[in-house]
């Protein structure tokens, strides 16, 4: 079976460098949604426990359980809220937080401009109103950026509108204020809040232009494929569907046990991606195989989600995100 390797120095070396930036371990939350990006959930929250972080952002209410152990808190980003000594709910519009049980802590989040989720900076009188009247067990208020990446003015602006929301809450005590994803943290020069959400920077991706002088941090997936078995293909025979790939001469080739269905993009056989040692795909990608020139029992297929996402037009998080649930995981 095709595999995963996670490198756990590469891994601490990326919350060493945030935890700098941030000002303190502590004030990282880890984001782990979505099988922590592909990485494996369970292995990802052990090992940021390990290290010492407290913190965790999932999704949904069974990616929280599955982790409850390591973290002392677990802000849920998409669930019923409920009462629970490490849970916390984000509330994303006024009809959820009229509905939503008093004793559960709870996170508002607030659109300061991307227009996805949270309720608008209109709305906010209305949203303390309830939260006063229904005496709502609120701890956080947050907000997301839309463009954390892209090197313009419009970070300062959701930054500012955020400034103007906190300000709204300064009655209310002991609430936390969070609103930096990797991005936003990795180009803060004095971050200030309680907390950054880190997602993909903790899995070694810097998704900022170059010109933001950022620490350099590490890629710590691999993804190895297995060899199935060897032939020799001859001149001018063709190779998988379609007969895509034609050999310019007697070839040894082998068949390598990844494919779209373990997660791995099918792309365009007539750009072919290259492994890391520079082994051309050949032909189309099967469900459950590749074909390569090699008899090596073993092929490290990829070590850089950004560099995969670049042969096939997408960005880091989805091609580590795709990898199946199914492929085992190993820390080395
Ligand atoms: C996914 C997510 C993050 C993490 O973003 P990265 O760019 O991966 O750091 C932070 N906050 C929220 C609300 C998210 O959904």
């Amino acid at each position: 079976m095709a595999y995963i390797k996670i490198n756990r120095d590469k891994f601490y070396h990326n919350l060493n460098q945030l935890a700098l930036k941030a000002g303190g371990l502590e004030r990282l939350a880890v984001v782990l949604k979505d099988n922590a990006y592909g990485h494996g959930l369970e292995i990802i929250a052990k090992l940021s426990s390990e290290y010492g972080i407290q913190e965790a952002v999932v999704v949904t209410l069974s990616e929280a359980m599955s982790i409850k152990e390591y973290f002392s808190h677990i802000l849920l980003l998409h669930a019923t809220p409920f009462e629970d000594s490490k849970f916390s709910f984000a509330i994303t519009s006024l009809e959820a937080l009229r509905g939503c049980n008093p004793k559960a802590k709870i996170e508002l989040k607030v659109d300061t401009g991307m227009h996805r989720n949270g309720i608008s900076m209109d709305e906010l009188k209305e949203a303390i109103d309830i939260i006063k009247s229904r005496k709502l067990n609120l701890i956080g208020v947050m907000t997301h950026f839309r463009s954390a990446d892209v090197t313009s003015s419009e970070l300062a602006w959701q930054i500012y509108n955020f400034k103007r929301v906190k300000e709204s809450f300064t009655k209310f005590k002991n609430i936390r204020y969070h609103s930096h994803n990797s991005s936003a943290l990795l180009r803060s020069s004095s971050f200030d809040e309680d907390i950054a959400r880190v997602g993909i920077s903790i899995y070694g991706y810097n998704e900022l232009p170059p010109i933001h002088h950022t620490p350099t941090l590490l890629p710590i997936i691999e993804l190895w494929a297995k060899r199935s078995s060897t032939r020799v293909v001859k001149k001018a025979q063709m190779v998988g569907y379609g007969g895509d790939f034609t050999a310019p001469s007697d070839m040894v080739v082998s068949t390598y046990d990844l494919g779209y269905g373990d997660g791995w993009m099918r792309g365009d056989s007539k750009s072919p991606y290259k492994t890391v040692d520079g082994l051309e795909i050949l032909g189309r990608v099967s469900m459950d195989f590749i074909s390569l020139t090699s008899d090596r029992n073993e092929i490290c297929i990829m070590n850089n989600a950004q560099v995969v996402a670049k042969q096939f037009g997408t960005i880091s998080y989805e091609i580590t995100t795709l990898l199946s649930s199914e492929l085992e995981r190993v820390v080395i």
